[in-house]
């Protein structure tokens, strides 16, 4: 009998998860497992690399167990993961030189500036589709080099490894040192373009190529795994966004979709073009399959279910997030008052980093539920922006947006959504879209589904948002956010 089960890795920021599949696309377990966060001082933040594989191998074994399966059961792992991460080990012994650096660490925004003051930044954007930030893994390998003792000179000399961190797990699992494509393409040091290590930005960051794991497609036999004791293929790697774009089977060119979690993260299939952004969008590789590569655009609002955390937690307007949905339909609409949450200033399209949050449009008759409303619709009206000026890149309008995220499970909000957008918002059932993501890569690389269409025939649908608002409604409304970001920016 075939195995009929494929075990997806979900390594995330605050928690690894393991996923057992079914070849339907079901869940059969699901376990997660948090791990520590550390913060060294203000703004920099690591993770210890062997608590991030400690707790993705306990979450893995108890999610077979949870399953009534066996390892012997499990046709391929996929993994998923935080992206930019960045860990760096010795190659003979296998152990990080130095904590994990995390994607959200700001330690190398100072050099980051020093490199933009050299004029490097234009490189950067038609290179790798970024942008020159700390965010991205290339400035985190060089502090290390720079500032673990030693590391450089054994670098230098072929000793070290870089990865992130599926190509720390994927070392740990079968002692081979590589990446993805989509992986590779958010570490600043990847050419998008010719699909290589880019030997121009990694003089001008001082790395050696040595240290830099071999470049793969995302569903691809890696290796094969004995740490579940039979053998196990790795069987597919792909970073957490456009996992979950492969998850809602976003297949095919315009193809969307938005996680709705802390921030908003979206993404849109170009196909095999990559488009070079006018609104300060990212060009990100979306995965490596059937002997090419894919690409996306990536915009992301910071402040989107964190809003609601907001009301909650400093304004004391609900007592959970779910609550949120309630109390705003206690109003039939926001009653002209608009809520901008720029705590941290405003990304794509505006690009305002000094830009703080405001309320506008109060009444004498403006109320919690009016705030409340607001704030929920920020979120659908940020993930708007960002859709339109992928609309402008492609010079088309999206035809649906497929949805997922914690708060995603609002039907206000995605109702709104689908009102603000005048497109139809589906919401798959799976709501593991991220995870569905990896397995599906994997369990395509082991022959366990033939081909992508089949995947499009397991993508079911829980629920669709259908636009309800006619122009003129719509355009009432944008007008009055457009009004409301422009007193923010001003
Ligand atoms: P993350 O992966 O970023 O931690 P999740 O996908 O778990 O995020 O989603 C959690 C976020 O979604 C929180 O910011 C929370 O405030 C918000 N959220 C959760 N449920 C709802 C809801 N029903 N309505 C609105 N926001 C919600």
């Amino acid at each position: 009998m075939g195995k009929d089960f494929v075990l997806a890795m979900d390594q995330g920021t605050t928690s690894s998860r393991s996923i057992v599949f079914d070849a339907a696309g079901a869940i059969r377990a699901s376990v997660s497992q948090e791990y520590e966060q550390i913060y060294p001082q203000p703004g920099w933040v690591e993770h210890n690399p062997e608590a991030i594989w400690d707790s993705q191998i306990a979450t893995a074994r108890a999610a077979i167990t949870q399953a009534g399966l066996s390892a012997r059961d499990i046709a391929a792992i996929g993994i998923t993961n935080q992206r930019e991460t960045t860990v760096v080990w010795d190659r003979a012994s296998g152990r990080p030189v130095f904590n994990a650096i995390v994607w959200q660490c700001r330690r190398t925004s100072d050099y980051c500036a020093q490199l933009k003051e050299k004029g490097l930044e234009p490189e950067v954007r038609q290179r790798t589709g970024l942008v020159l930030d700390a965010y991205f893994s290339g400035t985190k390998l060089r502090w290390i080099l720079d500032h673990v003792d030693g590391a450089r000179a054994l670098a230098e000399k072929g000793g070290l490894c870089f990865g992130t961190v599926d190509s720390w797990l994927l070392h740990k699992l079968c002692g081979v040192h590589a990446t993805d494509y989509s992986n590779a393409s958010r570490t600043l040091l990847f050419n998008i373009h010719t699909l290589d290590w880019d030997d121009t930005l990694l003089e001008a960051l001082d790395i050696p190529r040595t240290m830099l794991p071999e470049v793969k497609p995302s569903s691809f036999i890696y290796g094969i795994t004995k740490v579940f004791g039979p053998e196990i293929p790795v069987a597919a790697l792909c970073g957490d966004q456009q996992s979950a774009l492969f998850g809602q089977a976003a297949f095919a060119p315009g193809e969307c979709k938005n996680t709705y979690g802390t921030g908003c993260f979206l993404l849109m299939n170009t196909g095999e073009r990559p488009i070079e952004s006018r609104h300060g969008l990212l060009t990100t590789v979306a995965w490596g399959l059937d002997e090419k590569v894919e690409y996306a655009l990536e915009g992301s609002v910071f402040i989107g279910g964190a809003v609601i955390q907001w009301l909650r937690d400093e304004m004391r307007l609900i007592d959970s997030a779910t609550q949120s949905e309630s109390v705003a339909a206690e109003v039939e609409d926001n009653g002209g008052v608009y809520v901008v949450p720029a705590f941290v200033g405003l990304g794509a399209p505006h690009w305002n980093m000094s830009a703080r949050g405001t309320i506008t449009g109060l009444t004498r008759g403006s109320g919690r539920a009016h705030i409340v409303r607001a704030a929920l619709e920020s979120i659908s009206f940020q993930s708007a922006d960002v859709i339109r000026c992928m609309e402008a890149e492609l010079d088309s309008r999206i035809p649906v947006l497929k949805v997922d995220g914690g708060a995603a499970r609002n039907n206000l909000l995605m109702q709104h959504q689908a009102d603000v957008l005048g497109a139809p918002v589906l919401r798959g059932q799976t709501t593991e879209t991220t995870a569905l993501g990896a397995a599906f890569l994997s369990g395509l690389a082991v022959g366990m589904w033939k081909e992508k269409n089949e995947l499009r025939q397991i993508w079911r649908q829980e629920r669709e948002f259908v636009p309800q608002w006619n122009e003129s409604r719509r355009d009432i409304a944008v007008s009055g956010w457009r009004k409301a970001i422009n007193r923010t920016i001003a």
